[in-house]
């Protein structure tokens, strides 16, 4: 474990002694009207430069998103293809939540490589992370599991429990709108008692109401206005430091957002065609085809990959619904093909849903649902480039230009760009830094 009470480095050649970066999940890029009239949203854009828009990772789910933010590559170098690792059940199963399944360095790790000092609030993917100020997300997924007892054998349990004593009274569980409210007390608290030279803080409420309400939903208008209330928390707690001259403000989403009225349940369609089977209570016996649903596409995996016959079966069948117009396929790609939009994986083809449709694991609902009114309204995991659908990136502060726009990035280029700020060296990677946005360039 490294050394509880960890205090900054301040290294020749920083453009930044601290770099705070956010992540507002579920942001998207028309966000950029209301955040203007927001005061802490319209005070970094009037100091710092903007990309309007930032095109994601395929698929556009949280944790494959996030970790291409903080390394700067692709998931087919980084290994986190989806939220959870494979698994053919239709039952909760746990997430990809531990760094070490991470296959490059992440900007934290070459940070604390050189002596900085590190914190990080529910950044996906960091349960186990050698992070000094860490906070990870990761909750039971079997019964017997005690959240306590995972949170401290996977984060800093000396600061997990400063703050526990202090900020507990914020927290219902991870419910919202509560544990946003507890990140961004807690991760204020941090940055003015110990000042870590890298900060790391993913809020999530928005992504939440965006899936119950709708995209559009005032509900996820709210959110964001209570956002830039959370956010504001954590300037004033650099100014309180004095430190807020000497630091770069960097706020970024992680996927955009899509409204859906129709489900497709490729797994009952595998069922009713032979390719699975199933218990009463809808949970797999045995399959050849599997979908793992990510909302927006699907990663459809083989019993046995190499059996030539069930892959052109399952090509054929998969074509047929695309075909028929009523399944919500638009594309199907095989392993081969998504190489090229940076995803690899023991998948043997991914399925692209169609605007207005998306995915679900489940075997019990019919083939294709109508969406009820009052149920889940949006979701992403679609392709990054699809129309309408990127996020967006803010910077400001210390080493950052004033007044640069950018009409489009990449969330590959983050890291590289957030390790030029602190001087680093965080190699190979797949984006670019954003010298457009830096001071001196
Ligand atoms: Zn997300």
């Amino acid at each position: 474990m490294v050394l509880f009470r960890k205090m900054p480095v301040y290294l020749p050649g920083m453009k930044a002694k601290h770099v705070v970066l956010i992540s507002i999940d579920g942001l998207n890029a028309k966000d950029l009207y209301l955040m203007k009239e927001l005061s802490y949203f319209s005070e970094m854009i009037r100091r710092g430069s903007v990309a309007r828009e930032m095109v994601g990772v395929y698929p556009s789910l949280t944790y494959p998103s996030h970790v291409s933010i903080i390394t700067g590559v692709y998931p087919n170098k980084h290994g986190i293809t989806d939220n959870k690792p494979f698994a053919a059940t239709c039952q909760e199963t746990p997430w990809f939540f531990y760094a070490k399944d991470i296959a490059v360095p992440a900007l934290y790790d070459v940070a604390i490589k050189k002596g900085l000092s590190t914190g990080s609030f529910f950044w996906p993917v960091t349960a186990g992370a050698n992070i000094h100020y860490n906070c990870p997300p990761i909750w039971p997924t079997s019964q017997g599991e005690s959240q306590i007892a995972l949170s401290l054998r996977n984060g800093s349990p000396g600061f997990l429990l400063e703050l526990e004593r202090r900020f507990n009274w914020l927290r219902h569980g991870r419910q919202y709108p509560q544990l946003d409210n507890f990140t961004a007390v807690s991760a204020a608290y941090l940055l003015k008692k110990y000042q870590p030279n890298l900060l790391l803080v993913a809020f999530s409420e928005l992504d939440h109401e965006r899936h119950e309400y709708g995209r559009n939903s005032k509900q996820a208008e709210y959110s964001l206005v209570r956002t830039n209330e959370r956010v504001g928390l954590i300037i004033e707690a650099a100014k309180d430091a004095e430190i807020y001259n000497d630091t770069a403000f960097v706020i970024v989403g992680d996927h955009g957002f899509l409204d859906y009225n129709k489900c497709t349940a490729l797994n009952r369609i595998f069922l009713d065609n032979g390719y699975l089977t199933a218990d009463d209570q809808g949970e797999v016996l045995d399959y050849l085809a599997f979908a793992q649903a990510a909302g927006g596409s699907a990663q459809i995996y083989l019993q046995n990959k190499t059996d030539q016959k069930i892959f052109h079966d399952i090509s054929l069948l998969l074509k047929s619904l695309k075909d028929s117009g009523e399944s919500g396929i638009a594309e199907i790609y095989t392993a081969q093909q998504t190489m090229s939009k940076g995803l690899s994986g023991d998948f043997s083809f991914v399925v692209e849903a169609e605007q207005g449709y998306c995915f679900t694991s489940s075997i019990n609902s019919p083939p294709v649902t109508a969406v009820q009114r009052g149920s889940k309204a949006a979701t992403h995991g679609y392709d990054p480039e699809k129309s309408d659908y990127q996020s967006l990136a803010i910077f400001s502060g210390s080493g950052i230009k004033m007044g640069a726009e950018l009409p489009s990035i990449n969330c590959v280029d983050i890291a590289p760009t957030l390790s030029q700020l602190l001087d680093l060296n965080l190699q190979n990677c797949d984006g670019k830094i954003l010298t457009q946005m830096l001071t001196g360039n």
